[in-house]
């Protein structure tokens, strides 16, 4: 019996991976490698490479591998982008997840974890952020993933299926190892950006508004190690497998940083002076998320080992520094 990953090309699918392999699970891989790496992808995981939007692959796999549930990474993750490209936020998320749930009823499939986003909370009124609050999304990612947590709801009652939705606040670091990472083209996230300077890649990391109401101007935001997020989609796909209810959790430290404090924490890792020039808000961007995730440590038994600010960026240096141009370097 095994478990699906889809998407687990990807950053975080890839990180899944690893930490199933080492748990001593079979692990069987789907993506597309439109934004995924095939070298990411753990060795001993099976690798396929198929779309999730092309029904007949995903049959296929079905019904050649014993698959006991799925972890689906699989779509489009950009805040920015989706401001800009909202159609292919429906496309990539919704009619791929349609496809998907269709495939697995079909086969009886009946377990998914899935990632969800804080993005589905738009701008909070809380400071800590619970399950229960509103969602509100203020961007087209954040929509597209609550309208999944959603479509998993009726097909859940419909089809006797049971989910978990994680809903990750911001994902960084990188594998103890230091062989796989981030590693998106375009770059859009905070911490890769920051450590493209030292790198040499850029001169100076922009700073996206410094007029929010926060404690020095700039977002703050909850940043959780890439291997804790990991390990949670495992004890949510155990939780499912021992008969549990459909459920959906907050991932996240519980502690906010501002953009300043982060690239104040990538110069002492680094040693460099990364330069940084204060422009324009981006489009979308609440100015503060951080989560409750009590419910997750409560429900799931999550212990988050690695929320240390510096362990999280050395972890991501001890990546890009060592691949500078991502895989392909
Ligand atoms: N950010 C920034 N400069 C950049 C990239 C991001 O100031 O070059 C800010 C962004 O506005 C947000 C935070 O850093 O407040 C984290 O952004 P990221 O894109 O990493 O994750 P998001 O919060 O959008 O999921």
């Amino acid at each position: 019996m095994a478990i699906l990953v889809l998407g687990g090309a990807g950053y975080i699918g890839s990180h899944t991976v690893r930490q199933l392999v080492r748990a001593g699970r079979d692990v069987v891989v789907a993506d597309n490698l439109l934004t995924g790496f095939r070298q990411a992808v753990d060795p001993k995981a099976r690798f396929y490479q198929l779309d999730i939007r092309d029904r007949q692959a995903l049959d296929r796999l079905f019904g050649q591998e014993d698959v006991q549930g799925v972890i689906h990474f699989a779509g489009s993750s950009l805040v920015g982008e989706s401001m800009r490209l909202p159609l292919k936020y429906y496309e990539n998320n919704l009619w791929g997840t349609t496809v998907l749930l269709q495939s697995m009823v079909d086969h009886g499939v009946d377990k998914i974890v899935f990632s969800s986003t804080a993005a589905v909370y738009g701008e909070p009124g809380q400071i800590l952020i619970g399950e229960e609050d509103t969602t509100e999304p203020t961007n087209c990612y954040g929509q597209t993933k609550l309208a999944m947590e959603h479509m998993m709801k009726w097909a859940a009652q419909a089809h006797g299926l049971r989910y978990v939705a994680l809903r990750y606040f911001n994902a960084c670091g990188a594998d103890s190892a230091g062989d796989i990472g981030e590693a998106h083209d375009p770059e859009t996230h905070l911490i890769p950006l920051i450590l493209q300077v030292p790198n040499g890649r850029r001169d100076k990391i922009s700073i996206f508004g410094e007029d929010y109401d926060t404690p020095d101007g700039t977002c703050v935001r909850d940043y959780i190690h890439v291997t804790d997020l990991a390990q949670a989609h495992i004890l949510a796909m155990d939780y499912l497998m021992v008969g549990k209810e459909s459920n959906v959790f907050n991932l996240g430290n519980g502690i906010g940083f501002t953009v300043k404090q982060v690239i104040d924490a990538a110069r002492r890792v680094t040693g460099h002076p990364i330069p940084a020039q204060v422009c324009h808000r981006r489009a979308g961007d609440p100015a503060r998320l951080v989560a409750s995730s009590e419910k997750a440590r409560k429900l799931l038994g999550w212990d988050p080992r690695f929320g240390d600010l510096e362990t999280i960026v050395a972890s991501a240096w001890k990546w890009h520094s060592t691949h500078p141009q991502g895989y392909d370097g």
